[in-house]
């Protein structure tokens, strides 16, 4: 049993903390929170040792009534990694206290690349974090385009690519960032910084541009690309079928809107409603010339919580990628 402690317990690091714990080869040593509060209540109900970031922490749970098992630094000694959730920028400071202690530790994509010995997608470079101490699981829109170019990439070969990415303006929880009535270039500038995030995982020429928009509810990126290999839409559709962690879906089956594909995750019964995989609207995947083109969606709470798990694996060296992946798919209730 690899013993995980997830440090950061906001949007991503919840989904984190309840995939760790359900993994048969690990176990959740506990989490970091900075203070007490009613998502500290139901992760002690759930039985998880709560750990504060220092000693005014735990005075503060204290004062709360609520359970606290020691500070950080207590916690790390109970465990063999720690999966940084923190606030972008925060896993940077973070670091060294890991290191001084021995701990392996990977980090989301809100730090830069060069945290981490490798930037992380488990179905494009998992061999490549096998036996590192640091690795970088990438962000949310990086993480959806690896997942569906690097497919593209190895049944074509993909010369370069050209994203727009509409993004949502805040996560359902800040408040602080929204109500917003524009469309916002974010950053008013080409390339963002999403392209070059890509290339840290897949060697490909891209460019990518980003727009901001008023809504919790996923992002959509529309996808142009150059191939090296001729292909057909139906060639396009039966390599990302095949991807993991990759659906196909249609307006014919009412996913009209990512509104309805949060819907369906619900309707799943997913924890939280999340949904884990990338859709890939099937009519919007057309062939021209020498090009590609697709629109596809990222729920951006919650695809990077699989590629946490399977970086522990790697990281430990445990087993191989078909494995791990498959191992967490079981544990989430991801097909394939
Ligand atoms: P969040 O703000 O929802 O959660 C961060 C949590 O960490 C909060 O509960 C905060 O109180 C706590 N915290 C702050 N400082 C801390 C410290 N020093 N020690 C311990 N806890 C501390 O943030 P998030 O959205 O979960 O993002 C976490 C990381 O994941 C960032 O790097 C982000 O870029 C990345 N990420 C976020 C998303 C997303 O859409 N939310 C998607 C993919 C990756």
């Amino acid at each position: 049993m690899i013993k995980v402690l997830v440090n950061g317990y906001g949007t991503i690091g919840k989904r984190v903390a309840d995939a760790v714990a359900k993994q048969d080869d690990m176990q959740l040593a506990g989490i970091v929170k900075l203070k007490p509060d009613f998502k500290s209540r139901i992760a002690a109900a759930k039985g998880y040792h709560i750990f504060a970031e220092g000693s005014e922490g735990v005075a503060a749970f204290d004062a709360a009534g609520q359970r606290c098992s020691g500070t950080l630094r207590e916690a790390l000694e109970g465990a063999d990694a720690v999966i940084d959730c923190t606030p972008g920028k925060t896993g940077a400071q973070n670091k060294a206290l890991y290191a001084s202690a021995g701990k392996s530790a990977v980090f989301q994509g809100g730090e830069s690349a060069g945290i981490a010995d490798v930037s992380f997608v488990a179905q494009c470079n998992y061999a490549q974090a096998r036996g590192k101490k640091y690795v970088r699981v990438v962000s949310c829109n990086t993480t959806g385009l690896c997942r569906t170019l690097g497919a593209i990439n190895a049944a074509f070969g993909v010369e370069s690519a050209n994203v727009v990415l509409v993004r949502r303006a805040a996560d359902p929880g800040q408040v602080r960032e929204g109500p917003i009535n524009a469309i916002v270039p974010d950053p008013a500038k080409i390339p963002s910084h999403h392209g070059p995030d890509v290339q840290s995982v897949l060697p490909i020429s891209i460019t990518t541009a980003a727009l901001k928009i008023p809504t919790t509810l996923m992002h959509v990126h529309v996808v142009f690309c150059r191939l090296k290999r001729k292909c057909s839409a139906a060639d396009a559709i039966n390599a990302l079928e095949s991807a993991p962690r990759v659906m196909l879906v249609s307006t014919a089956d009412d996913f009209a809107s990512t509104a309805h594909l949060i819907e369906y995750a619900r309707d799943l019964g997913r924890s939280r409603g999340d949904l884990y995989e990338i859709p890939v609207w099937r009519e919007s995947i057309s062939v021209n010339g020498g090009g590609l083109a697709y629109m596809q969606a990222v729920h951006q709470e919650c695809n990077v919580v699989p590629e946490n798990v399977d970086a522990i694996r790697a990281m430990f060296d445990v087993c191989s990628a078909e494995e791990s992946i498959k191992k967490t798919n079981a544990s989430l209730g991801i097909s394939k």
